[in-house]
């Protein structure tokens, strides 16, 4: 019985994480664009110039387009992952090709979604860990991008951690919730700072303390440590590996953003199955 009712959570919160997934693509293509644009205009008003009038853009307005012909995507073309297989990962007007990574985030949607609701059932607590997954996907994909950590999603989604331990849906105390957020914050805070005292250059940026912060409130402050280590230690080895390929230019970021996320939801994952990845 439990068994089914797992099964059944898990499939439709696993359909759920599909359709999100499709927004989130949607999320991280728009959202840099739309603060870009915003810096643009505040320049422009301090420096005392009518901002240039522009087509809007947010995250309805306009429709999704083929980047290449500008055609617009039917919602027939638009069904995740479904529709990039039927058109076999090209446009249906031009027949230039989609990039994989559309489908890809939908699947990972789905399956941290199907997840979630294989372990903890239809119901708040399930819900709560799919925001948690899904605005951590739609950072690392949007700092890997382009640097970004918008406010805007980590900041409702560290509230989120810490209102969630108080209704006891993160199965932390509050108190391990909110030392988790502040030891996020300040760890970081003083490696930049120490960084930079010592080199004059700037490691990292205040989204990555702002990250590690909502990590600590969703999964406490002894997650900290081994998400640090984990973080650090791929961030590094893919750091090298893509300087040996010449992906990564003296003097480019690497952004850290997508090696937390994916520490956190390993440390998730772990924590889930009964494996924690620290000492308790
Ligand atoms: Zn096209």
């Amino acid at each position: 019985m439990q068994d089914v009712l797992a099964t059944q959570a898990a499939y439709w919160l696993g359909v759920l994480g599909l359709l999100v997934g499709s927004f989130l693509n949607v999320v991280v293509y728009r959202l840099p664009k739309m603060m870009e644009r915003q810096w643009d205009a505040d320049c422009a008003q301090s420096a005392g110039q009518t901002p240039a009038p522009l087509a809007p853009l947010n995250l309805m307005v306009p429709r999704s387009a083929c980047p290449h012909c500008a055609a617009g995507i039917a919602w027939y073309d638009n069904l995740p992952v479904l529709s990039y297989a039927l058109l076999r990962g090209r446009c249906r007007h031009c027949r230039a090709s989609i990039g994989l990574r559309y489908p890809l985030v939908e699947l990972s949607s789905a399956l941290l979604f199907a997840f979630c609701g294989w372990r903890w059932g239809l119901g708040a607590t399930a819900l709560a860990w799919c925001a948690w997954s899904a605005g951590l996907l739609s950072l690392a994909l949007i700092d890997w991008d382009s640097t970004f950590l918008p406010d805007t999603i980590v900041l409702p989604l560290l509230w989120l951690g810490l209102i969630g331990a108080d209704l006891q849906w993160t199965g932390l105390r509050l108190e391990q919730a909110l030392w988790g957020a502040v030891a996020g914050y300040l760890s970081l805070w003083s490696v930049y700072w120490v960084f930079k005292l010592v080199t004059g250059k700037e490691g990292m940026g205040y989204g990555d303390f702002k990250l590690l912060a909502c990590l600590g409130a969703w999964l406490g402050w002894q997650s900290l440590v081994p998400i640090i280590l984990m973080s650090s230690v791929i961030g590094a080895v893919v750091g090298i590996a893509l300087k040996l390929q010449h992906g990564l230019r003296a003097g480019d970021v690497m952004p850290f953003g997508p090696f937390l996320v994916g520490a956190g939801f390993a440390c998730l994952l772990g924590q889930a199955l009964g494996y924690p990845l620290w000492m308790p």
